[in-house]
């Protein structure tokens, strides 16, 4: 009788599990029909830096890195763009003309990949390149320091293909949360904070307040939030300041394996801080943090004004997040968390199209109405 009770115990303990796993699967089974149905939009992955040294090409998966074409196939990456990015102490012509290098650097891939990627700098072009099953390859200027104060070399940077400029880059330290509110007051289109995440969860001054994020919504904005473990999560971040040396150590180590060469240097950089992550020199920050940062500036700006800007290959990923294959799981994780599909699909890509669609449609206003005025005149 005793023996009875115990085998009908873990029968029905059994079949609890069972109806658990099925379960699991199931919303695995949905969330990759979901995923793999989305245009997943990402705004801003700093794998050009890896395309200067000449060895490296998107096309061939490495191991290393978090971005090339069979990764972002695996994760579904519909569209990515590309940051033009140079140290904010190089400043001038000289940033000019790095930022060319860059700009054809991202260009050329395209070029040489015509069957997976196609360059595009509108939301339609993003469209037709998902039609045509191809990943669409964008621009992103990252810090004001490479226009020389010269909006004329804004506008030869958008002729190229460039479809943002951020403000800045964190060594511009004479750039403040005011200069965010300018730009929010002077703009007439909706803007992006391209790849940011929450100052609430995580006080990193790269990272939006809860009044920034919902100024940013009020204009039709969207914030992309941001991978990175120190903009993540708190406790990462306290505990690197608590610990300077640790910062210099890795710094030292990042000097000698990859001298001046950037794109080594963010990689590298990614590596080793996992190794010390590995011997419990620093927290383990998990993906599901990601999820965490999407749920709270959900909460404060709604629906429509959350999506993605991974910062991919320029910083150090939460585990669960190593690179572009492992996409799928925001979707997985945001479904268990009771997301509906639509709205999955807002933050995957959707609100990002809105809005370049939404500034586009303002350019053409803007520039039609000039084009009038001109015509007025002469
Ligand atoms: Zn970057």
């Amino acid at each position: 009788m005793v023996r009875a009770i115990v085998c009908t115990g873990a029968c029905v303990a059994a079949s609890v599990l069972l109806a658990g796993a099925m379960k699991t699967d199931g919303l695995s089974e949905r969330a990759r029909k979901l995923h793999f149905s989305c245009i997943v939009v990402d705004t801003h992955d700093d794998t050009t830096q890896r395309l200067l040294d000449g060895k490296f090409d998107l096309g061939t998966r490495t191991s290393a890195g978090s971005i090339d074409i069979p990764r972002m196939r695996e994760g579904n990456v519909g569209a990515i763009f590309f940051s033009i990015w140079i140290p904010s102490k190089v400043t001038g012509p000289d940033a000019v003309n790095r930022a060319i290098v860059q700009i054809d650097a991202v260009r050329e891939q395209v070029r040489k990949h015509p069957n997976d990627l196609v360059l595009a700098t509108t939301a339609a072009e993003i469209r037709d390149a998902h039609k045509q099953g191809k990943i669409a390859a964008l621009l992103g200027v990252e810090g004001g320091h490479m226009i020389n104060s010269d909006l004329g070399v804004l506008r030869a940077y958008a002729a190229l293909g460039v479809r943002y400029m951020t403000l800045t880059h964190s060594g511009n330290d004479e750039v403040s949360d005011k200069t965010f509110y300018d730009a929010l007051e002077t703009s007439k289109a909706p803007l992006i904070a391209s790849h940011s995440s929450c100052r609430a969860i995580c006080d990193a001054p790269r990272n939006m307040t809860d009044q920034m994020i919902k100024d940013l919504a009020a204009k039709g904005g969207v914030v992309q939030i941001n991978y990175h473990v120190g903009f993540l999560s708190q406790e990462f971040r306290d505990a690197e300041k608590a610990n300077p040396e640790l910062n210099k150590t890795i710094s030292a180590e990042v000097t000698k394996r990859c001298a001046d060469n950037e794109g080594c240097q963010l990689i590298e950089g990614d590596r080793i801080t996992r190794e010390y992550v590995e011997q419990g020199r620093l927290p383990r920050v998990e993906f599901s943090k990601i999820i965490e940062h999407i749920d709270h500036a959900v909460k404060v700006a709604g629906i429509d004004h959350v999506g993605l800007g991974s910062d991919f290959d320029g910083a150090n990923m939460p585990y669960g997040m190593e690179d572009a294959a492992k996409l799928p799981k925001i979707t997985e994780a945001l479904l268990q968390k009771g997301y509906a599909e639509g709205d999955v699909k807002k933050i995957l890509g959707e609100n990002t199209l809105r809005v370049m669609t939404d500034v586009q449609l303002i350019s053409r206003e803007l520039n039609g109405g000039k084009q009038k005025q001109e015509s007025r005149l002469q």
